[in-house]
């Protein structure tokens, strides 16, 4: 939870590995970890040594090649999973780097509008930046509304919230799909890209069943529409995979990662494509003054490094475990009914009452009375209704029995009941 404008509210000082410190020496576990970009915890040893010995060398050159940026693009392209794909889904990629999760995808969109122009389908639920071009296909209220981009929207599927009424005893994808399909047929005849988070983060962290992703492959395949998964947050270990399109079993054509590629140290993304492709992007389509310089491929390289070295997946499912485990255990005296969800190294408390209301309602109190006992949860879910807890793989396992303790003490006491809407003066936390 964050205030609406960033000069307000408590002034952080020092973070490491998964806590945080205020101006006035109070301690924090940090599970928003900057929406995810914290996989490595704040000032990681080796990220922060490769920074410092990178910057007294040579950090910043605009656009010029280096060894490193051609060490990172060739480790990148080869995670693409077209990179060893199948019959069908087969190629030799290349990565582009840029700044930041927006940029990616914008690049992305640009590569998809320069191969097919027409209209980017996109999910509801999925947030992809907020620039103009991003903001639009993003579950963002006002920039979603300006006519930028020829886009359209798809639901995305999933029991509880799904938008077609089914539950989570019928649930099923593939006909939300062709439902959707069906109805909007006129959209269709124009489409250059479809794009979608393997796990909506930015709305809560929401899964569908791995079929609506072979769908949407199939159907992007018959249409000849290009498929871009948006990894910016789910990639590079969050999820206890590499990238979380592999284990639900399908290819995309563009992948964009960014957050944890920059070790909580620099921004730095990147898109994965098909090399023929990124090739016939004319020059000067795309270039940033801070794209690739060379301390950001220094971090970058190091978080490789990090994955190949480290049992991260290890690490990854036992800090989703612990962040899960406490969750539910705090969760059992709460006197309203929650629910746990979560997957590698992230953890989810949906509040289940049955005014969306009322749910969107305890669920900000419970992240606010969570922040005053010392732990910072993301407050999000596609009503406001979910607290996700996003830690670094770093966490070491007593933080799990201080953050018992202090939720036990936070979320014991108040009564909940409270004055809602929060006025803009309460968000400022
Ligand atoms: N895509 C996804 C899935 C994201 O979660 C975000 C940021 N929350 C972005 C893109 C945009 O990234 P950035 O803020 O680095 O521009």
């Amino acid at each position: 939870m964050r205030s609406d404008d960033p000069n307000t509210g408590p002034s952080w000082v020092r973070g490491s590995a998964c806590w945080l410190w205020d101006s006035e020496g109070r301690r924090y576990l940090d599970l928003v970890a900057s929406y995810g970009s914290l996989l490595w915890g704040h000032a990681h040893p080796k990220l922060v040594a490769a920074a410092q010995q990178q910057s007294a060398q040579l950090a910043h050159l605009t656009g010029m090649a280096t060894e490193l940026r051609r060490r990172l693009c060739a480790k990148l392209a080869a995670m693409h999973p077209m990179a060893h794909g199948n019959a069908n889904h087969s190629s030799p990629c290349k990565a582009w780097l840029v700044t930041t999760g927006a940029r990616a995808v914008e690049l992305a969109m640009k590569l998809a509008l320069h191969r097919k122009p027409g209209r980017i389908l996109h999910f509801d639920r999925g947030f992809h930046g907020r620039s103009i071009a991003t903001g639009a296909i993003s579950d963002t209220r006002w920039l979603k509304q300006l006519p930028t981009v020829p886009h359209g929207s798809i639901p995305f599927p999933g029991c509880r919230r799904c938008a077609w009424g089914h539950l989570i005893t019928n649930c099923q994808t593939a006909d939300c799909l062709k439902s959707w399909v069906a109805a909007n047929e006129p959209l269709l005849d124009d489409v250059s890209a479809v794009i979608v988070e393997p796990i909506p983060g930015a709305k809560g962290y929401l899964t569908a069943a791995d079929s609506l992703f072979r769908d949407l492959r199939r159907l992007a395949d018959q249409r000849g529409w290009w498929l871009i998964a948006d990894e910016v947050q789910t990639g590079l270990g969050r999820t206890g995979n590499l990238l979380t399109c592999q284990a639900q079993g399908w290819i995309p054509d563009l992948i964009c990662v960014g957050k944890s590629l920059g070790g909580g140290i620099v921004p730095i993304a990147a898109v994965l494509g098909p090399a023929a492709s990124m090739d016939e992007l004319p020059a000067g389509v795309e270039s940033e003054t801070f794209g690739g310089g060379p301390l950001a491929c220094r971090v970058a390289l190091t978080v490789l490094e990090l994955l190949e070295e480290t049992p991260w997946k290890v690490w990854s499912e036992a800090a989703g475990a612990g962040v899960r485990s406490v969750m539910a255990d705090a969760a059992k005296a709460l006197p309203f009914p929650t629910a746990i969800e979560g997957m590698g190294a992230f953890g989810v408390l949906e509040v289940q009452e049955e005014s969306s209301e009322r749910s969107r309602e305890l669920a900000w109190r419970l992240t606010c009375e969570a922040r005053k006992a010392g732990v910072l949860f993301h407050w999000s879910g596609p009503n406001g209704n979910r607290l996700v807890a996003l830690p670094p793989l770093v966490t070491p396992p007593h933080a799990w029995d201080w953050m018992q303790e202090r939720l036990q003490k936070g979320w014991h006491t108040p009564r909940w009941t409270t004055n809602w809407p929060p006025s803009r003066a309460d968000r400022r936390h």
